[in-house]
């Protein structure tokens, strides 16, 4: 496809776009600079103002808590399941005051949180769902699309995830009575898109806004990726499926704790990780691995331990299930080239370091 178009909206990126609305199954799918950006815009869709409170899980990464106090907001963190890592639903309704406006769940390694049992509560409340879909794209949750299921749904291509454009990310406007405003937020608060559809004769400003769209490379290198989606997600999903299948014995024998797979949902492979009995154990694992030229690494750093987290949100109650297991968690290398003799040599380490005594 030959185009001179470099900036943005170009015939890539409405490719992009149209391959989300339709594979997903989402009203509108702006694409943006990041995920970062697009929970940006969700906050300012939400109407987020100073003083408001927004229930965010404290196990994920900044930028679902950060995007809301960006408008004043105050994030309250509330505890993760200790089987899937994602934001308890049953401590969502006790975290919700006059204040709260929105709830972001995000989903973990790609495995989906009780969005049925979140949309109830928020609809409930008259709260707003924003999901930080970073890690998640095409997981399903009783067979829907995760990123399609709340009001807002924010997507990731950065380099780290399964689909990568370097930086990219995607806004899916689910609540078609937000699309509108979207399209002027991304436009730096002008209805150019509007213009450009012919439905005005000129564009002006109208709302608030900033430049939330990435150029056409962007749009071109995403769109090839997107072209090979369900290839690169079946090659993570197969190596997911070898670690989960060869470390099981070890969780069977109480030495590590393993993804847990849920059976009405599909995740896509985004990560795997291991959960060490310890904390200490963790850190000699890690060593061990090292040592046999694998690179492991922790996750998050819980937000409300964070200077930041401390200075802009609060808690809601004790967050014993996020200190305990973000403090014993390691993630194992995964992506598209592994082969399964590479995976296997991952396995053959972890068994190594678990057969000889401590
Ligand atoms: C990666 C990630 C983000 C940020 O994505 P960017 O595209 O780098 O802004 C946000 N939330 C979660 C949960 C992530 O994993």
């Amino acid at each position: 496809m030959a185009s001179s178009h470099l900036a943005g909206d170009g015939p890539f990126s409405k490719q992009c776009q149209a391959w989300l609305e339709r594979t997903l199954g989402c009203a509108r799918a702006l694409l943006t600079h990041s995920c970062t950006a697009a929970l940006e815009m969700a906050a300012i869709l939400c109407d987020i103002q100073p003083g408001d409170e927004v229930i965010v899980p404290s196990f994920t990464f900044v930028s679902t808590a950060n995007a809301f106090v960006l408008r004043g907001a105050c994030p309250v963190f509330v505890d993760i399941r200790p089987d899937t890592l994602n934001m308890d639903e049953q401590q969502v309704e006790k975290a919700i005051t006059p204040k709260t406006k929105a709830v972001v769940p995000m989903h973990y390694a790609g495995g989906p949180c009780a969005m049925d049992v979140i949309m109830e509560i928020a609809e409930r409340h008259g709260l707003w769902v924003v999901e930080d879909a970073a890690q998640a794209l095409l997981s399903t949750y009783q067979g829907r699309c995760l990123g399609t299921i709340g009001h807002l749904g924010c997507l990731s291509f950065h380099e780290t995830k399964n689909i990568i454009s370097g930086e990219g990310g995607a806004l899916l406007v689910n609540d078609t009575r937000l699309v509108e405003r979207a399209e002027v937020i991304r436009e730096k608060g002008t209805n150019r898109s509007r213009f450009f559809a012919g439905e005005v004769d000129h564009y002006t400003w109208v709302d608030i806004g900033s430049s939330f769209l990435p150029g056409e490379l962007v749009g071109a290198f995403l769109f090839a990726q997107l072209e090979q989606a369900e290839k690169i997600i079946a090659a993570r999903r197969r190596i997911f499926d070898l670690y989960h299948r060869s470390l099981r014995p070890l969780e069977e024998a109480g030495l590590v704790r393993l993804p847990w797979v849920e059976n009405d949902s599909v995740a896509n492979g985004h990560l795997f990780y291991l959960i060490a009995r310890t904390t200490e154990e963790r850190t000699r694992l890690i060593k061990h691995l090292d040592a046999c030229g694998i690179l492991a690494v922790i996750h998050y750093v819980p937000l409300h331990s964070s200077p930041a987290g401390r200075r802009y949100g609060r808690t809601a109650g004790h967050l014993a299930v996020t200190e305990d297991l973000s403090g014993r968690l390691l993630r194992l290398p995964l992506y598209y080239e592994m082969s399964d003799e590479d995976a296997g040599r991952v396995v053959a380490s972890v068994q190594e370091f678990y057969s000889r005594p401590s």
